[in-house]
């Protein structure tokens, strides 16, 4: 494998996605191109109903395009059943999405081993991984904590534990922020930024909210189904004077 190829981990040609059909038809993405790279968040900003959760469904192999093709890791999904397809995303995706998923009835913790038993990983190694997940988006003094007995922000920090826990290189995350105030918005910005630079991971993050746009390393705009890349200088312009010291 090139750099070139190892670089970008998710790769989506031509990709063309339709709902419904005759008069109700639906042309949701309408030929797009894209890769996400390593080490990199990427931003995919669009307004309601652009076309950005079927993208970020269309990447994470939980939908599967009409047309065109997505490649994992070098892995084309073209030609996958349904059972290999989730062992692409076992192996290589985590996914955060606006309203955190988690289980009232389990702790903090629990909630981020269910991501380690789904992969055949228990006992006591388990428990530990996912309390060092914890720790990793601040959370390690409430591991023994419900849903119920955090906030908002502190529930998407368990969400992310989750998603990061078995180490996957891509993390899609579904307007993460959405939910949030300013503060814990940053934070868990702040979060997944560190997660793509320091672990050398590909995430990208689906997004309408402008605050999140200091925390990006690349932007895409996505309208009516199709991608404009931000030109060079762009974020830099975009950028408030302040945004990172809050
Ligand atoms: P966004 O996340 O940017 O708000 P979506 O990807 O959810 O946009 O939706 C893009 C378009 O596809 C919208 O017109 C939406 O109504 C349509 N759409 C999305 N999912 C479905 C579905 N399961 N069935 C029919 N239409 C859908
Ligand atoms: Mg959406």
């Amino acid at each position: 494998m090139t750099d070139e190829m190892t670089d970008c981990i998710i790769e989506a040609k031509s990709v063309i996605r339709k709902f419904g059909s005759g008069a109700r038809e639906v042309h949701a993405l309408r030929g797009i191109d894209l890769s996400v790279r390593r080490g990199e968040l990427t931003l995919l900003m669009g307004p309601s109903g652009s076309g950005k959760t079927t993208l970020l469904l269309v990447l994470g192999c939980m939908l599967t395009p009409t047309s065109g093709t997505v490649t994992i890791c070098g892995t084309s999904t073209s030609n996958l059943d349904k059972e290999a397809l989730a062992k692409l995303r076992r192996d290589h995706i985590g996914f955060v999405f606006q309203s955190y998923h988690l289980f009232p009835t389990l702790t903090a913790v629990q909630n981020v081993q269910l991501a380690l038993d789904i992969r055949g990983e228990h006992g006591r190694r388990a428990v530990k991984r996912s309390d060092e997940a914890l720790a990793r988006v601040g959370l390690e003094s409430k591991i023994r904590a419900r849903p119920n007995e955090l906030s908002g922000g502190e529930q998407q920090r368990v969400a992310i534990a989750r998603a990061i826990v078995a180490n996957p290189s891509i993390i899609l995350a579904d307007e993460p922020t959405a939910a949030l105030d300013g503060e814990n918005g940053r934070t868990i910005m702040r979060s997944l930024a560190d997660i793509a630079h320091e672990r050398d991971r590909a995430v990208l993050v689906v997004t309408h909210d402008p605050r999140v746009i200091p925390f990006a390393d690349r932007i895409v705009h996505i309208e009516d189904g199709l991608l404009a890349d931000e030109a060079p200088g762009e974020i830099e312009r975009l950028r408030p004077p302040k945004a990172v010291s809050g």
